[in-house]
């Protein structure tokens, strides 16, 4: 096995999503550069944060790359360029990118930024890795399509590549990068990075009543009289509803098949959700580095986020019918995340409230290599005055905990709250 430790790679959907997930545990992050990257909707990172991201990583030792992947048409192509010089300015440690045509266009403006081949780019076999390296890529994000044993072989035909693999996070239920659904049902393309998860939906399947199935007419289509609903319950079903994938049970594997990066997807996901995945990646990154064995609770932990439910992806062979959710669109939480907590001033913790916070609260904390738990004895407001409940959207206040507590420890409930 390589004796290097893998990179952990966190999403950083936000300045202070960037900054949880270091300090959590990440190596190093990947943030959208705004209208060139998917998830362009959502991008709530500015040049400003980027800038300032940039040079924290740097005074820490860590990495962040720029995520510029969108497959752009004509009409971007001049923005883009004038983009590359802005981005350029920052020194990304890479760009990350699958448009064959923008990657040029950088490689001849600014030979100097290395280029990662995004997952967009679906490279599937170590012919394909071969030529992204001619083309000057330095890193392929594989497709997550491969298989354990297909990782392997591109790592021994191209020993000289850095792989990078998802291990945590959303996935389609189309390729990557291949789903044109979302254009079609809502004109928001996906390849722009405007998907409304159209596979989200819940839909109703029908059994035609006609006998004969080349006869089926758009008059048909409008008439339901002509369908026979073939419904799972009342709801109709989540037919196109992937889990998501969780491979931290199969870190060594991918270590030693070659991956030198473990990804993690979710950049519109919340701040807990980047630094808790941080936390529970890190440590399995370390115990695996010592040669431990994973601490079950880690599992535990990944699972009081808000997930639709975990699968292994295609790393073991084709996915079944259980990678899929059938029951509902939205993930399923087992806390409430309640706030990240500052420094402590006379007996007083400074909080950032994200969730509901009531005097006598039973609370669970995070720090990154600690977890306690504790009771919130008294919450005062922004003005310190004495309060029975914090709401979120209160902004800073403060919470009585006889207990020390690490500044940036996170604090949750073990149950969501109505
Ligand atoms: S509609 Fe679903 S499968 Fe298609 S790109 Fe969006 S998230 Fe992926």
């Amino acid at each position: 096995m390589n004796s290097l430790s893998p990179e952990l790679l966190m999403p950083a959907g936000s300045l202070e999503k960037l900054r949880m997930a270091f300090h959590y545990g990440a190596d190093a992050v990947y943030a959208g550069v705004p209208l060139f990257s998917l998830r362009a909707r959502e991008n709530e990172i500015s040049f400003e944060d980027l800038q300032v991201g940039i040079d924290e990583a740097r005074r820490n030792n860590k990495k962040v790359y720029l995520t510029a992947n969108i497959f752009a048409r004509n009409l971007k192509l001049k923005s883009f360029r004038e983009q590359v010089e802005r981005w350029a300015v920052l020194k990304p440690d890479a760009l990350i990118m699958s448009d064959p045509g923008l990657m040029s266009i950088v490689r001849e403006a600014h030979p100097e930024i290395p280029i990662h081949l995004s997952v967009q780019a679906n490279c599937m076999n170590w012919a394909a890795v071969k030529f992204w390296q001619k083309m000057g890529v330095t890193r392929v994000i594989l497709s997550r399509e491969l298989r354990l044993t297909e990782i392997k072989e591109i790592k021994q035909q191209v020993p000289d590549m850095e792989l990078e693999a998802f291990v945590h996070g959303a996935i389609c239920i189309a390729y990557s990068g291949r789903c044109l659904m979302s254009h079609y049902m809502s004109h928001r393309d996906a390849n722009q990075g405007v998907c409304d998860n159209s596979c989200r939906y819940p839909y109703k399947v029908y059994a035609q009543k006609n006998e004969n199935p080349d006869e089926i007419l758009l008059q048909d289509l409008r008439d339901p009289s002509q369908f026979y609903p073939l419904e799972e319950d009342e709801h109709g079903t989540y037919l196109m509803n992937s889990k998501d994938l969780c491979l931290i049970e199969h870190l060594k594997e991918l270590h030693e098949a070659g991956v030198c990066s473990f990804k993690v997807e979710g950049r519109t996901k919340s701040v807990f959700y980047a630094a808790l995945v941080s936390r529970v990646y890190r440590q399995a990154i370390d115990d695996m580095m010592a040669g431990r064995e994973m601490d079950p609770s880690l599992l535990q932990q990944l699972d009081i986020l808000a997930h639709r439910g975990y699968h292994k992806g295609f790393l073991m062979g084709a996915p079944t019918h259980q990678a899929q959710n059938y029951q509902e669109e939205n993930r399923t939480a087992k806390s409430t995340f309640c706030g990240i907590l500052g420094p402590k001033k006379e007996d007083l913790y400074a909080v950032e409230v994200k969730g509901r916070i009531k005097a006598g609260d039973e609370l669970d904390i995070f720090s990154p290599t600690t977890r306690q738990q504790v009771r919130v004895e008294k919450v005062f407001d922004s003005m310190n005055r004495e309060k029975e409940t914090l709401h979120p959207g209160v902004g800073l206040a403060y919470v009585k905990i006889n207990s020390e507590i690490e500044p940036l420890s996170l604090m949750c409930q073990m149950r969501p709250r109505p």
